[in-house]
């Protein structure tokens, strides 16, 4: 069986090609620009590539042009579309609604887009991709929906109810709802299968940490707490993103600043995070390099990331009572040993977590960390979103 994956984004649409047979990815690619000039770069599984630039004033158009490269072009994986069996969509917020993957039907469809109040950028962007999948394959192939959040719609009230008056919750369902469930549904069950243990005997920490960061705690394989909220603003400190903060901070630069509501979402959403305090930039790579060669900000900005995060690690045992597992993943999880080890060397050594420095030192691998004695294995699981949605997709077009 084949099935296609589709990240569709506001001006962007990322696709994958998977052979389920042995999960093996055929093709790659990433349609960009598209309401501006649009562009696309596909990647066949033996290398070959296809790079154009084509008019995209849709997504639709977009869409035709991936099909072309699938299909036709000198880096082509397959003679037909009709070889593909479904196609599987990330979709960022399922809300109060999807708390699991879901055929796509005009209903599915409409709250998707109802739910956009939610996700502005991302819910609406995920819509047109199904309608231009829709437009261009028909409604014989099967489309199925996976959610950012649904991993999460097992928190109980007492960890997604936020503190503010309960009317609110009523009337417009503010409530915590977590974000990159597919990422921390995979890592923690792959952790289990790595361990060859039951996940439902499992007390699980992870930590998905990239761009955008967030950390979960897992007990028997369902999410009880994490880290992102009402929106993925909420928690550790990112990239670009602040995280927690004192919410009279924001009023009190607001006014000092005179900056509208809107305008300081972007500053916490774009200005924020490493970028905003190391001045230097939003990538860890760099912001490193920064901190080697002197620079003061850019090393209170990894100090205050590393230590936000034990903070959460912390909590979140406490949420658990325990802590069988703690898994890294993300860019940053799953490629950067001094991060890894400075989390469990100083902050986490009470729960009898001992770090195997040579181990340690493996990037982007599956990796056990922890030496054989620590009281938590600390395990590295490179995230595959992407397979999780494919994996989804088949259980569900397979039962029709
Ligand atoms: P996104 O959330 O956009 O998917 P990624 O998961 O790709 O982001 O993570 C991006 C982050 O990972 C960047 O901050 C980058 O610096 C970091 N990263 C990637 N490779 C390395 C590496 N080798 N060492 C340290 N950090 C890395």
């Amino acid at each position: 069986m084949k099935i296609l994956v589709i990240n569709a984004g506001s001006s962007s649409l990322k696709y994958q090609l998977f052979d389920m047979t042995d999960e093996t990815v055929l093709a790659k690619g990433l349609c960009e620009r598209i309401g501006q000039d649009g562009k696309i770069k596909h990647t066949a599984f033996d290398g070959r590539t296809y790079e154009a630039s084509y008019d995209m004033p849709t997504h639709s158009e977009a869409f035709n042009c991936l099909v072309y490269a699938l299909t036709e072009s000198d880096a082509k994986v397959i003679d037909s579309m009709s070889e593909i069996s479904a196609v599987g969509h990330r979709i960022v917020q399922g809300g109060y609604i999807f708390s699991q993957s879901t055929l796509v039907d005009q209903k599915v469809l409409e709250d998707i887009e109802m739910l956009s109040e939610l996700a502005p950028l991302h819910n609406k962007a995920h819509a047109m991709g199904i309608r231009a999948c829709l437009n261009v394959l028909g409604d014989k192939v099967p489309q199925v929906c996976v959610f950012d959040t649904s991993f999460h719609q097992t928190m109980p009230p007492k960890a997604y109810i936020y503190p503010v008056p309960y009317e609110y919750y009523e009337k417009y369902k503010v409530r915590r709802y977590g974000f990159h469930g597919t990422s921390h549904r995979f890592v923690s069950g792959r952790a289990a299968e790595f361990l060859n243990k039951n996940l439902a005997d499992l007390k699980m920490i992870t930590c998905h940490l990239g761009n955008g960061c967030s950390i979960t705690a897992i007990k028997g394989g369902k999410c009880i707490d994490t880290s992102m909220g009402f929106t993925p603003l909420d928690g550790i400190m990112m990239g670009t993103r602040s995280g927690s903060l004192d919410p009279s901070v924001i009023t009190y630069i607001a006014e000092k600043e005179n900056i509208s509501p809107k305008e300081m979402c972007d500053l916490l959403n774009k200005k924020s995070g490493v970028l905003g305090i190391s001045k230097v930039s939003n990538d860890n790579r760099d912001v490193s390099n920064a901190a080697k060669e002197g620079n003061e900000n850019a090393a209170l900005a990894i100090e205050m990331q590393r230590y936000q995060i034990a903070k959460f690690i912390g909590g979140y045992v406490a949420a658990l009572n325990g802590l069988d597992v703690l898994v890294f993943t993300g860019g940053i999880g799953e490629n950067d040993p001094s991060l890894r080890e400075d989390i469990c060397q100083s902050y986490l050594t009470y729960l009898g977590i001992k770090i195997d420095r040579e181990k340690n030192l493996e990037r982007g691998k599956e990796v056990e960390i922890s030496t054989a004695d620590s009281k938590v294995k600390v395990l590295v699981i490179p995230t595959n979103e992407e397979l999780l949605i494919a994996r989804d997709t088949m259980k569900i077009v397979s039962a029709l």
